[in-house]
């Protein structure tokens, strides 16, 4: 294979080893990436369409609404299987979004996520989205670049960092450079975030390495006991340290450690102790997720520091000193907590740099915010200026990153139809009359507008059915004795069940 900007067939070269001639391909495959000889990846794409296909098929026969499964497992069975097998690989390559094939594989991603969540076909592509909590397909091309970026960097010999600091001097003049960055994605998102180099920690080779297996293979164990505690009763918690902690306090130095986050982002850490009496300010944050991942000593860790910590531990137990880690919630009052947040915050709004090398994990939390900042965006853009969604976007949308029902047990039935409900993309005739399927939007009981609230609120029809729905919307919300509408931004297991019951009860279902 000859790789060639423009047309690779023009060129002439034959090989031939010991007299057998070599064939020539167009396209290779190459760790189950498919190479084409102008390195445009419009083969790649064509076979990720191929790919995708087969597995919306598959989604599209799980997802029955009448048997089928349930949204989260759908949408879990979307990010492992079509989601992760489309995107890997794809960093390397940029595809117009105007491409035959890119459109096709959008709509296809469009089609799983539609499947998996019960919506109707005319739902907007906007409001599935935000309920699925996933981004579009070219929000995720830039977050999986720039994420890829900031692991490269951490590594000194990796090949491609090498190769796009050399792309940066052989693209001298500025419109040279201009036309790289529009070219390779990659490119572009290296020029973003090179400056971080100076911060980000690099090395030769995985942290999870340089280590000896004692060191790797511990875990530290920490004191949950605060666990499951109720926050907003911040006396109960005062007390409830004291006394679960009181064992390990007795004839001990404690430490209590917190780290903050300014306004623009800068980060403070900060380190107290009542019995030293002097605050000072370290590296070390004792979030939950730290504490989990020092407690694992089966998985590898992305962050050298963890291997750090896990060090220290080691040489201090062995000089005889214990160690106790304790979790307490953040914010709740405890006194010793309280300052160490004070201390974290002044040190956050500092000038004080200390020489600290962050991990690339914690950087790529930067590329995270950046592409919920651009689906933000979207949204507002699609809803307000497109007015699509636009009812879905004022009285339901949420920057959280999890759906409505990853908390709940409820059935996949009630699931898809409050997203319906929802979406206001539903089997009634002000609906259908909406995006043209009937010609009227009249309820057969004589109301010009058949619409949901209708039907539970007004419809004579239904009236005796829809008592039970009825009384619990007066009792929890009295604002809005009237409508269903805002009682379902988060319903409750017992609202979902009665709504699906009645429109079991009377054949409407949405
Ligand atoms: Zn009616």
């Amino acid at each position: 294979m000859i790789f060639r900007k423009g047309n690779p067939s023009r060129v002439d070269a034959n090989l031939a080893i010991g007299g057998a001639s070599i064939p020539r391909f167009g396209v290779h495959r190459f760790l189950g990436v498919l190479l084409d000889c102008g390195l445009g990846g419009g083969q790649h794409l064509k076979y990720l369409v191929d790919k995708g296909r087969g597995i919306a098929d598959i989604v599209a026969v799980l997802s029955s609404v009448t048997w089928g499964s349930h949204p989260g497992l759908l949408l879990t069975i979307y990010r492992a299987v079509f989601r992760s097998a489309v995107e890997y690989g794809s960093q390397f390559f940029v595809w117009r979004p105007t491409n035959a094939d890119f459109v096709r594989l959008q709509r296809l991603q469009y089609r799983i996520i539609r499947r998996a969540m019960g919506y109707h076909i005319s739902t907007p592509i906007n409001v599935m989205l935000a309920e699925a909590k996933e981004h579009n397909f070219s929000n995720r091309l830039e977050y999986i670049a720039s994420k890829f970026i900031y692991k490269t960097m951490a590594s000194k010999f990796s090949p491609v960092y090498s190769s796009l600091e050399e792309m940066e001097v052989v693209a001298v003049r500025k419109n040279r450079k201009a036309e790289a960055i529009k070219a390779s994605r990659l490119f572009r998102h290296y020029v973003l975030t090179r400056h971080e180099e100076k911060i980000v920690y690099r090395s030769t080779y995985p942290p999870a390495f340089w280590h000896t297996y004692e060191v790797s293979s511990t875990g530290i164990a920490f004191i949950q006991r605060m666990r499951g505690c109720d926050k907003n009763n911040t006396n109960l918690i005062k007390v409830d340290f004291y006394h679960k902690s009181f064992s390990y306090r007795q004839g001990t130095v404690s430490f209590y450690t917190d780290g903050s986050k300014s306004l623009d982002e800068a980060v403070g850490a900060a380190v107290y102790s009542p019995e030293m009496r002097a605050p000072s300010n370290t590296d070390y944050r004792p979030k939950h997720r730290s504490l989990r991942a020092l407690s694992n000593s089966n998985s590898i860790q992305r962050n050298y520091l963890i291997y750090f910590i896990k060090q220290a531990y080691i040489d201090v137990t062995k000089r005889g000193t214990e160690i106790t880690l304790f979790w307490v919630p953040a914010h709740c009052g405890i006194p010793g907590n309280e300052i160490a947040d004070q201390c974290a915050k002044r040190a956050a709004l500092g000038v004080c740099r200390p020489h600290f090398q962050v991990s690339h994990v914690d950087l790529q939390i930067l590329s995270k915010t950046a592409a919920v900042r651009r689906q933000e965006d979207y949204m507002k853009r699609i809803s307000v200026c497109a007015g699509k969604g636009t009812r879905y976007y004022e009285l339901y949308h949420t920057p959280s990153m999890r759906t409505w029902f990853h908390e709940e047990t409820l059935s996949g039935n009630e699931i898809v139809l409050i997203n319906r409900t929802k979406a206001n993309h539903v089997n009634t005739q002000e609906s259908l009359h909406r995006i043209g399927i009937v010609n009227s939007s009249a309820c057969p009981c004589g109301d010009s507008r058949q619409t949901v609230n209708h039907l539970i609120f007004h419809c004579v029809t239904y009236n005796k059915d829809s008592l039970p729905i009825r009384k619990y919307i007066e009792n929890k919300f009295p604002d809005s004795p009237q409508d269903i509408l805002p009682a379902l931004s988060s319903p409750s297991p017992r609202l979902c069940r009665l709504i699906l019951t009645f429109m079991k009860a009377n054949d409407l279902f949405f």
